[in-house]
Parts: structure tokens; C-alpha cells; sequence
């Protein structure tokens, strides 16, 4: 699988190089952590982002069903992860309506 070290405290996180912008793993985040952005430079132009990692409630729905091994989940024995809110349940649902693209409070990154 993945020869990625695993960033310490961080519940989620990808290889951008990998990722297909597929959007298979958005589609099944049920906590509205992850959605993508535009990105000019891939091939979509488009690409995952990690845009609320603290609602990550580390089901690995992410990392067991991304066709490309680009999304990778920390280990329950090292990680804390949320819980399920339904503020994060209707984020998902949002992203979902929003063609899949990132949601974010109030700033956009790049
Ligand atoms: S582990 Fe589950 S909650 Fe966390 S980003 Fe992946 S699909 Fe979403
Ligand atoms: S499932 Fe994998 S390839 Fe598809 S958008 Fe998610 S990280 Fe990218």
C-alpha cells in the first residue's frame, strides 16, 4: 500500500500527485471532510483537498474505496477521531449538491 509516513495528529491526508479527481471519496465521506478544488495544473482540473479534517470520524471509507491509493487514514491507536455531528452529515450533503466541490466557511485557498 502506501509508503507515506503518516503526519503526526492529522487524521486524514492525501498524495495530490496520485489523485484522479474521481470524487468516489467525497461521494462516501459521510462526515463533509473532504471535496475538491480547482487546480489549473491537473488534468480536471480539479483535486482532492482535506478542507475540515477535524470532522473526520475515521471510518476509512475514504482509503478503502480510492481506486489510486491517494487518500490515506491515521491509525485508531494513534488518532482520536470525532464524532458524527449533524452539522458535519449536512455539510456532506451540501458538498455533495455542490458538484462535489470543497466547502469552506469563509476563505478559499488555492
Ligand atoms: S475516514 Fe471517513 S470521515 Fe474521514 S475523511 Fe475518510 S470517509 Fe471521511
Ligand atoms: S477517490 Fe482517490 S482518486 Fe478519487 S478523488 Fe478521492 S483521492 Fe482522488
Amino acid at each position: 500500500m502506501s509508503n507515506m509516513v503518516a503526519p503526526s495528529q492529522t487524521p486524514v491526508w492525501v498524495n495530490e500527485t496520485r489523485c484522479k479527481a474521481c470524487d468516489i471519496c467525497v461521494s462516501l465521506c459521510p462526515a463533509g471532510v473532504l471535496g475538491m478544488r480547482l487546480d489549473p495544473h491537473k488534468v480536471l482540473g480539479k483535486v482532492i483537498e482535506v478542507a475540515h479534517p477535524e470532522s473526520c470520524i475515521g471510518c476509512q471509507e475514504c482509503e478503502l474505496h480510492c481506486p489510486d491509493f491517494a487518500i490515506y487514514v491515521a491509525d485508531r491507536k494513534e488518532f482520536k477521531f470525532a464524532k458524527i455531528t449533524p452539522e458535519a452529515q449536512e455539510r456532506a450533503q451540501q458538498v455533495r449538491s455542490n458538484n462535489f466541490m470543497a466547502l469552506h466557511n469563509n476563505t478559499q485557498r488555492k
